[in-house]
């Protein structure tokens, strides 16, 4: 870990860089480590040596594409030990939170390539057989964000390569150590050049959007850089999708059974300290339910034990940047500056090292707020009242975002009903947070473009191709 050397895995082989970085633990605020940061040219090298590993791999079928990376999965398995704290230092989350990441990427590793694109004939009329076959797309350019580096990497790398794809992927500035160290499992697995981790900083992410050699994206992070990353591949047409933030909201509805919605809110809200795209950001109780439902919420908060990720007491871990924390300290401010509004639990840093935030609830939360408006990103839930439920719908969908939400309920049915009528990619009935390999995953409105996971996922790493073919009579 410190004193540690981590390396770029490209074309098969461990390479530093000329320059480097430093890497912080959010726990202490200190920096642990050294990453390399690539170069243009290395950047040049890495895609050439993609390009020269795609013939032979896009020419594998899917059955030796799979053995591959199922092999690859059991050598990053064969490291959790050793990535796991590598994960913990650099992001903040947790130990067993972090290993739970790894093998969630093994096991996503996996299951992922469980599917196959099969040939499809659209018509066979006795005049013509049209088929509908998929190709792969060429070199995949994989950019990932802080929250959790490993298992959104593994989504990209179970598709990208197995649709037969060659990647470069590079994670964020802030945790790209355990990504190289996921390299290394790589370099023992895959052929050369079929999987390369580069590290650097968000100029590399911009070098490989705009990079001629690189024939798709696929990125993960927040809107405003998602946008600059459509616009930098449009140079070049670059096949995009777009896996951003959300705003996520959860409505209760009046028969739901607080036994089961409050530690579940609470989990899908607080979860990596509330730092994932889909984690619950907004709830929305009916006045029956709402002061009940604020006290368990605030039960919960005041009991969830925060700490260094390395102890192993700590339930919950610091917000992973000094960016990301002064944005919550600053949605933190704006919230008490309203009148009327309770904050139940937590509402404060806490006074030690590192960028801490103590689990908060905030009751009497009103629709104008930062914290309603904006994604939080960092362990600070509103709860909002509502009168109706075609009124919580509104409020619900009264935003730019769009990635998930749920209905909690006891009537499974009318919750579907309602989840039908938000505009979110996943919505889910009585849960909040997860993927599954074979669910599609992604966003309405600026929550993203495409979709990524399940046969939709797996599509768009593969370019669609009609053959049309006269019959003889
Ligand atoms: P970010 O957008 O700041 O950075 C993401 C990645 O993009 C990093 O690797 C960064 O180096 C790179 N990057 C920065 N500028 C770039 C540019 N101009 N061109 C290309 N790449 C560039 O996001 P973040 O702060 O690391 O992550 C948090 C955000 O990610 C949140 O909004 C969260 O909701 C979102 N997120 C979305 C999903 C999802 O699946 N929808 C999952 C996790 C996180």
């Amino acid at each position: 870990m410190s004193g540690q050397q981590y390396t770029h895995t490209i074309d098969g082989k461990a390479e530093t860089s000329a320059q480097s970085f430093d890497v912080i633990n959010p726990a202490t605020a200190q920096p642990f480590a050294k990453c390399p940061a690539a170069s243009r040219e290395q950047l040049d090298k890495t895609v050439a040596a993609a390009r020269r590993a795609f013939g032979p791999w896009s020419r594998r079928s899917f059955a030796e594409r799979r053995e591959a990376i199922v092999n690859f999965a059991h050598a990053l398995a064969a490291r959790i030990d050793d990535i796991g704290p590598v994960l913990t230092l650099e992001q903040g989350k947790p130990l067993g939170q972090a290993k739970w990441e790894i093998g969630g990427g093994v096991h996503e590793l996996e299951a992922m390539c469980q599917m196959e694109l099969k040939t499809e004939v659209l018509r066979n009329d006795g005049k013509h057989r049209v088929e509908l076959v998929y190709h792969p797309l060429g070199v995949v350019g994989a950019i990932t964000p802080w929250n959790f580096p490993i298992i959104l990497a593994t989504h990209k790398i179970a598709h990208g390569l197995y649709a037969g794809n060659t990647m470069v992927l590079k994670p964020s500035p802030y945790t790209p150590l355990s990504s190289l160290l996921m390299g290394e499992a790589a370099r023992d697995t895959l052929p050369p050049g079929v999987l390369n981790i580069v590290a650097g900083g968000n100029e590399l992410g911009q070098w490989m959007t705009e990079h001629p050699g690189i024939d798709r994206i696929s990125f993960t992070g927040s809107v405003p850089t998602g946008k600059r990353v459509m616009a930098s591949a449009a140079g070049t047409l670059k096949r995009v999708t777009l896996e951003l933030g959300g705003n996520d909201p959860a409505i209760v509805l009046e028969d739901a059974n607080l036994d089961e919605v409050t530690p579940g809110l609470f989990r899908g809200a607080f979860l990596n300290a509330g730092q994932i795209c889909m984690a619950v950001k907004r709830v929305y109780a009916p006045e029956k339910l709402y002061e009940p439902l604020v006290e368990g919420l605030t039960k919960l908060a005041l009991s969830h034990r925060v700490g260094d990720g390395m102890d192993p007491d700590s339930e919950m871990g610091p917000l992973q940047n000094k960016m990301q924390f002064d944005k919550v300290v600053g949605i933190l401010e704006d919230t008490k500056r309203h009148k009327g509004v309770r904050i139940t639990a937590g509402g404060h840093t806490l006074n030690r090292p590192g960028y801490f935030i103590a689990p908060t609830v905030v009751a009497d939360a009103e629709d104008d707020m930062r914290l309603v408006q904006e994604e939080q990103f960092g362990p600070v839930l509103p709860v909002l009242k509502y009168k109706t439920v075609d009124e919580a719908v509104a409020r619900a969908n009264d935003t730019r975002f769009g990635l998930c939400a749920s209905v909690w309920t006891e009537d499974y049915e009318y919750g579907a009903e309602i989840a039908k009528r938000i505009e979110a990619g996943t919505v889910w009935v009585n849960h909040h947070v997860g993927s599954e390999a074979d669910l599609p995953f992604g966003g309405f409105k600026e929550s993203g473009i495409g979709r990524e996971i399940g046969m939709l996922g797996l599509a768009s790493y593969m370019e669609p191709q009609v053959i049309k073919v006269p019959l003889r009579a």
